[in-house]
């Protein structure tokens, strides 16, 4: 074990300064466009860029918005969520899911994960639809599907919306179709560490309605069709031309970005086998994309130990996510004691996401997986 001296390459979480500085060329053309006409608000890499996601989800229509989280507000806002409305989510996930359903004033309720792939458990779906329940709002996390296509027969069954929370899976497919296609209206962020991410803040939305989709444009541009005349309360969420040009450059490589992600998980799985811990089921209905390559420990309190021993070798990891949605402070519910969702409490104690890029080769992937194996054991 004395690969630490002869790894050629330092070791990062996600490293976007490699696989930019391959693409310089292109990015730099397409911002220099928009910097040369000073399109910044609406130019024409925005509508261009509308274009290559809807086409490439394979949907009528997408809108740019200024990030995942109004992506998500804005969704809700055009659904006419409000006050005294429930919606049904997973409490393991991003803040952001959380968040936007208490920022229109809506109740977030919540339906503990399947263990297996970390989503919200569609079994336990049904019995948490209540007379106010306006929608329900899946996230795809760590570049999974949820069970999506039980979700909205489930959904529409009950006349309520979906809205998918496809931050972290733009790209990948459930049961030969792409998710963002399934539910009424789908959002995504362009955060640089996403799959397909942007050089700042960015995030769209995405639906094949097309009354829903002037209305979700108006909400993202201050309510308003025309200018100055406001027919809707709307928010200020525009995408910045400069990010349009810069994810038009970037969609172009996602599928590729995504089988290099794969290839990186493909070496985890083989190199992991025989370690004491669970490696990330994929689903056969679809295909991950691993926004993050998650592993699970078997016994409570390893983690931090484990963390600490990676990085005393140079290996960062992180943790999505430490605190359940209920267990914020700023969301806090009494409905939701400990215990009231165990598989998501359970779960938040043991994940542990190591590095998880582009750029991450074989020599990486294999140290990696020998550091967790020494210190975990074997099975
Ligand atoms: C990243 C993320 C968001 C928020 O996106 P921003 O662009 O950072 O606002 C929302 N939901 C999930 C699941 C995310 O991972």
């Amino acid at each position: 074990m004395k690969m630490s001296e002869t790894l050629t390459r330092k070791i990062q979480l996600v490293d976007l300064t490699t696989l930019h500085a391959r693409l310089k060329p292109e990015l730099d053309e397409e911002i220099e466009k928009v910097v040369s006409t000073a399109g910044f608000i609406n130019g024409p890499a925005v509508g261009e860029l509308e274009c290559m996601l809807a086409g490439y989800l394979g949907i009528k229509y997408a809108i740019g918005c200024a990030n995942g989280t109004d992506a998500l507000q804005v969704a809700l806002m055009a659904l006419d969520v409000k006050a005294g409305d429930e919606v049904i989510t997973t409490p393991f996930t991003f803040a952001a899911t959380t968040e936007a359903i208490l920022l229109v004033g809506a109740t977030p309720r919540y339906v503990d994960i399947d263990e297996r792939t970390f989503n919200l458990d569609a079994n336990l779906l049904e019995a948490a639809i209540t007379p106010k329940t306006k929608a329900i709002l899946p996230v795809h996390l760590y570049g999974q599907a949820a069970e999506i296509d039980r979700i909205t027969h489930i959904a529409c069954e009950h006349g309520l919306n979906v809205i998918e929370d496809n931050a972290q899976s733009f790209g990948a497919t459930y049961k030969g179709k792409k998710v963002g296609t399934f539910g009424r209206v789908s959002t995504t962020s362009f955060f640089p560490a996403k799959n397909l991410g942007a050089f700042g803040d960015a995030g769209g939305l995405f639906t094949d309605d097309e009354a829903l989709y002037f209305k979700l444009k108006m909400i993202a541009q201050h309510g308003a069709k025309i200018r100055y005349t406001h027919e809707l309360l709307g928010i200020n969420s525009r995408l910045d031309t400069l990010q349009a040009a810069v994810l038009k450059v970037k969609l172009k490589y996602l599928d590729a970005f995504n089988d290099a992600r794969r290839t990186a998980a493909d070496g985890y799985d083989k190199h992991l086998a025989s370690a004491n811990l669970r490696t990330p089921y994929r689903d056969a209905n679809g295909t991950h994309i691993f926004h993050q390559y998650t592993v699970t420990l078997n016994e409570d309190g390893q983690r931090e130990e484990l963390q600490k021993f990676l990085q005393s070798h140079g290996v960062p990891s992180s943790v999505h996510y430490p605190i359940p949605s209920h267990w914020q402070t700023a969301f806090h519910d009494d409905l939701y004691p400990k215990g009231s969702l165990p598989v998501a409490e359970r779960i938040s104690q043991r994940v542990l996401s190591l590095p998880m890029h582009t750029e991450l080769d074989e020599e990486q992937v294999q140290f990696i997986s020998e550091k967790i194996t020494a210190f975990l054991g074997k099975k």
